[in-house]
């Protein structure tokens, strides 16, 4: 029997991108069953869009067979769409890509000769350049990948997109790991297994826009170095004790004054200063254990990651 790649594409109001990309996956894996023999189904994420991308789908659906998706009940992030497509793929490998075209879907086909080919579970994307992005973006993303790399215990290269092809055997092993906060990236590393890294040049959006704003991508990256490190809470233990110690130095400092030169009321404003400061990383160091205790909150209601409201899956 041949293989098949489950291909997973989650798609958040992407009308303006669904048929290009179908266009293109089309022709790719009618080249790759002629040349590998090998089988692919789609299943498309609707992430509980509000444009007509889910009635795109089904009318995809209706021309070919290898087409199927899921649609949320509303949005649920990316994330959770990508957890939807790898829970009900039945394919040997899984495969995850964007639907507005900036992963370039031609690099499938690399990606599967080389499982084939060499001692790999899965092989992966990462852009070498940000062309098309803000300088300040560009740069807090560096810094945050170097973050990762140094202080938590998986490792993300820079510019690593979630555009990858792996093993049913990995992707087992991803599903496993059933945590409701789910930063994807970090899990694939998590999990290990030999991964080959593919390098391209960014390609700009060609229709839609992106759906994350900066906003919206820091709070993405405090909850990645959240789920995947303590550092934090260290943070507050260090500055803790460095103001103990602090303290403790201006304690003798002030008896020494009182003894050697008497008692000058003096100083109130500095005084006001060093409380408010304080003050203020008191909050933050509560702050940072508030975010973990929020944390072990939404994963202890345990709520499904998702909810669909309609689908269309192949039995496995
Ligand atoms: N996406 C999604 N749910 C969301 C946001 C995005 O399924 O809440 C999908 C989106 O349709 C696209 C992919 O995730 O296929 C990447 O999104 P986007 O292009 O906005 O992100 P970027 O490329 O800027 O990282
Ligand atoms: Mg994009």
């Amino acid at each position: 029997m041949n293989k098949k790649i489950s291909l997973i594409i989650p798609c958040y109001n992407e009308e303006k991108c669904i048929n290009s990309l179908y266009d293109r996956l089309k022709i790719i894996f009618d080249d790759m069953k002629s040349e590998f023999s090998v089988d692919a189904e789609f299943i498309f994420v609707d992430d509980g869009s509000s444009d007509n991308t889910l009635q795109l789908v089904k009318q995809l659906a209706e021309k070919d067979d290898r087409i199927n998706y899921i649609s949320f009940s509303k949005n649920f992030g990316k994330e959770a769409a990508i957890y939807a497509g790898l829970e009900n793929a039945s394919g040997d490998y899984a495969a995850l890509i964007d639907a507005d075209l900036q992963d370039p879907p031609e690099m499938l086909k690399q990606m599967y000769e080389i499982l084939q080919t060499q001692e790999y579970d899965c092989v992966a994307a990462r852009r070498t350049t940000r062309k098309g992005e803000p300088i300040i973006r560009s740069w807090f993303a560096r810094r945050f990948y170097r973050l990762m790399k140094k202080y938590t215990n998986v490792d993300i290269p820079d510019g690593a997109r979630d555009f990858r092809l792996m093993t049913r055997q990995m992707l087992n092993s991803v599903l496993e790991l059933s945590e409701r906060n789910r930063f994807t990236k970090g899990i694939f590393a998590w999990v290990g297994y030999r991964t080959k890294w593919l390098e391209f040049e960014n390609t700009e959006r060609t229709e839609g826009k992106s759906k994350w704003s900066f906003f919206k991508l820091t709070l993405y990256a405090i909850d990645g170095i959240i789920a995947f490190c303590t550092f934090p809470l260290l943070i507050s233990v260090i500055i803790g004790l460095i103001f103990c110690i602090l303290a403790f130095l201006f304690i003798i400092l002030v008896i020494v004054r009182k003894l050697a030169f008497g008692d000058p009321v003096a100083g109130w404003a500095s005084q006001v200063c060093i409380m408010l400061f304080i003050a203020g990383l008191q909050l933050f160091c509560t702050g940072i254990l508030g975010l973990y205790i929020s944390k072990i909150y939404s994963e202890s209601k345990a709520r499904p990651i998702y909810i669909a409201r309609e689908k269309k899956i192949f039995k496995k």
